[in-house]
């Protein structure tokens, strides 16, 4: 019998623990799109780490957060426990010396779905001196029964090989679920709506609340290799647009820009981006919009 293992490992936690910045570092490409702002990540994803002896598909989650007032974050917040039923595994990823309110409704939702459990204690690269961290672990220790608990660093990839070894060995035995060379379940149109939205986010971070949405018109692909994409960003205000745009255009150009740099360098081929600035008032409280948006 082959001792080969896969299986779904949900990334979970409250916002700005560094969910999809732990994934792109183990599938060893950008997929998930990462700012300092909470709730950048709103769609499941799925990011696949291809070895010789296993298979792990990372699901990369909304952050699990109170306050459910828009349709928009009851929609996240159901993404992120729907992941939590469909895992084999679930990591509860934490910030170093941190246990906050959030925390403990996602220790709460993951102890709901009843699945196995690996605490991941992130950016451990903050804490000096790390015999700090002792004492937070073993509070940790009492909070569940946790299979492991691992502390990392992402940005600084701690640790990483070890938690990667426990998450294998957490794994079901069983064949590959998806092709070898398989990236990710996420389309093109997908990941260039990402990166702009990712692109405005860190362009807007003390500006624009949360109400900004981005949706890919059309992508066409030239003979000559060109992929002309025209994408929309949504705001929710009529006074977000100027703010968007910027005098003469010209921070909507720096957006392009970034995004379209960004874009080549990642994916590969040349894009060309048109970008449209619409507004639709409280989108994010719109269960159509939502659904049109593929948020729901
Ligand atoms: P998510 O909301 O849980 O997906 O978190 P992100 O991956 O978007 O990261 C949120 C912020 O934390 C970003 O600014 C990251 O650069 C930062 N971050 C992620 N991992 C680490 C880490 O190991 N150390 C430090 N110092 N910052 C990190
Ligand atoms: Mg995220």
């Amino acid at each position: 019998m082959s001792d080969f293992r896969s299986g779904f490992v949900a990334l979970a936690g409250r916002p700005n623990v560094g969910k999809s910045t732990l994934l792109n570092v183990f599938v060893g490409q950008k997929l998930s799109i990462v700012t300092p702002r909470p709730q950048t990540t709103r769609n499941r994803l799925i990011g696949l780490l291809q070895l010789p002896e296993a298979q792990i598909a990372f699901v990369d989650t909304p952050g699990l957060h109170l306050g459910q007032r828009r349709a928009l974050n009851r929609a996240m917040n159901r993404t992120a426990a729907a992941a939590l039923g469909d895992a084999d595994l679930v990591l509860l990823v934490l910030e170093a010396l941190k246990w906050t309110d959030e925390d403990d409704l996602a220790l709460s939702r993951i102890r709901d779905a009843g699945r196995t459990v690996i605490a991941v204690v992130n950016k451990v690269d903050r804490v000096h001196p790390r015999e700090r961290l002792l004492p937070y672990l073993a509070q940790l220790a009492k909070r569940h029964e946790f299979r492991e608990i691992v502390p990392v660093s992402a940005l600084k990839r701690r640790n990483l090989d070890d938690l990667r070894r426990v998450i294998i060995a957490a794994l079901p035995l069983g064949q590959a679920m998806f092709p070898l060379d398989q990236l990710t379940d996420r389309s093109l149109s997908f990941r260039i709506a990402e990166t702009i939205r990712e692109k405005l986010t860190l362009e807007l971070v003390e500006e624009l609340p949360y109400g900004i949405a981005v949706e890919i018109e059309q992508i066409e692909a030239q003979e000559d290799g060109r992929q002309v994409v025209s994408a929309l960003i949504w705001v929710d205000r009529e006074g977000h647009k100027p703010i968007v745009i910027g005098a003469d255009g010209s921070r909507l150009k720096r957006i392009g820009r970034a995004a379209r740099l960004e874009l080549n360098h990642l994916i590969g081929g040349r894009f060309h981006l048109t970008l449209w600035v619409k507004v639709r008032e409280d989108w994010a409280d719109d269960a159509r919009a939502l659904q049109q948006l593929g948020l729901e």
